[in-house]
């Protein structure tokens, strides 16, 4: 059985080339965990997710309990065998999808009351119910249950928030049952108060954990007060555990966060952005509803090996949405992925080869320039193979 860790490979300044070793097989990082909240990767079949190369996706502890429910997923021998994916899973706590249903819920020190969104029974989640939940989903990573305030909000707010949440971390730590190759990470809290993210940090270094997330980030607090934070906090943190910024981000946010020493991302960006149209490239994103796109019959982008890249033209998508046919979606977000992980490859890369701050400069250019040219890219897309 494989020991779950995280080993360093190269450093190069403060970004980590590392691989993390599991139950469920090893994930190359720094990686970003296409999000698959209700046990799909929305519009993907796994196969799909899988030919991206992604090595890690999310499940969902809310949705999950609510439907299916936790206890049928057990019987149906667990969350990899439910959706058909072999590779390591990590599940959120259901903290923070809880804490957004505003009015819905009622919080308390032991945990929270809640009304379900789909049909408004009540339900309740505690440090130990949603640890117990995501054993039951037979999730690879399991994260503490924590309270996240909504940014800004005054510190003696985030403090007391944050102090909950450390409490609660040591009460879901308790609940959690060990096993070879399976993990739980400590969440750090403390908004953007530095002060209050390093004894967040001491705290959950106190109990000991596999791993260690940053959340409460990439909450409306603006990417510069982002960066600030992740460089007085990351330096807090272990040097030989995997770091997770939760809920992060677009491609210019990773980069900065690999940058400051951040192994593992999760963002719904590149998922919801190809149900609406929204493709990312490497110079930058293209809304494919644009009528400039109608007759264009090369691909989204030269460098993609994707299915839609490889098979169709921006035309084809651009009137996929026109028409509103779900292959749009499918196929963009498809893209969309590909795009994420062809990235989270090449920074790794990078940072192998001593050289990530030579490609930062290459890709911020490359983002901020015009998309490609008729002579840049002049070949229309090959036709499909009869
Ligand atoms: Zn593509």
């Amino acid at each position: 059985m494989t020991r779950f860790n995280w080993t360093c490979e190269s450093t190069d300044g403060n970004a980590r080339a590392g691989t993390l070793h599991t139950a469920h097989g090893p994930v190359a990082t720094p990686t970003f965990m296409p999000v698959g909240t209700v046990g799909t990767v929305k519009a993907m079949t796994m196969d799909a997710v899988r030919s991206t190369g992604a090595g890690i996706v999310l499940g969902n502890t809310y949705h999950l309990m609510l439907r299916p429910g936790a206890e049928r997923v057990r019987q149906l021998g667990g969350l990899h065998k439910f959706m058909d994916w072999s590779g390591p899973i990590l599940t959120d706590s259901g903290g923070f999808q809880v804490m957004s249903l505003g009015a819905l819920r009622k919080l308390d020190q032991d945990g929270v009351t809640f009304k379900s969104h789909i049909d408004g029974s009540t339900h309740r989640l505690t440090p130990e119910s949603s640890t117990d939940i995501q054993h039951a989903l037979d999730a690879t990573i399991t994260m503490c249950f924590d309270e996240c305030p909504a940014l800004p909000a005054p510190p003696e707010i985030i403090a007391k928030s944050m102090r909950l949440s450390m409490r609660w971390a040591a009460r879901s730590r308790e609940a959690f049952v060990h096993r070879e190759g399976y993990g739980q990470f400590g969440i750090v809290q403390g908004g953007t108060e530095t002060d209050l993210r390093a004894e967040s940090v001491k705290a959950l270094t106190d109990i000991g954990f596999e791993g260690y997330a940053i959340g409460g980030l990439a909450v409306g607090e603006g990417q510069e007060l982002m960066f600030a934070t992740l460089d007085t906090t990351v330096p807090l943190m272990p040097q030989n555990a995997p770091r997770y910024l939760m809920g992060v981000g677009t491609p210019d946010d990773l980069l900065g966060s690999v940058m400051r020493g951040v192994d593992m991302f999760d963002c719904v960006m590149p998922t919801r952005a190809g149900r609406t149209a929204r493709a990312y490239t490497e110079r930058g994103t293209l809304n494919l509803r644009n009528a400039r796109h109608a007759g264009d019959a090369r691909p989204i982008s030269p460098h993609c090996d994707c299915l839609a890249c490889s098979r169709h033209s921006r035309a084809y998508l651009h009137h996929l949405f026109r028409a509103n046919e779900i292959l749009g979606p499918m196929l963009l977000t498809w893209h969309n992925i590909a795009y994420y992980q062809r990235l989270m490859r090449q920074i790794r890369q990078a940072i192998l080869e001593g050289r990530l701050e030579t490609l930062a400069t290459q890709l911020r250019a490359e983002w901020a320039a015009e998309d490609w040219t008729e002579d840049e890219m002049p070949q229309p897309v090959i036709p499909s193979v009869p």
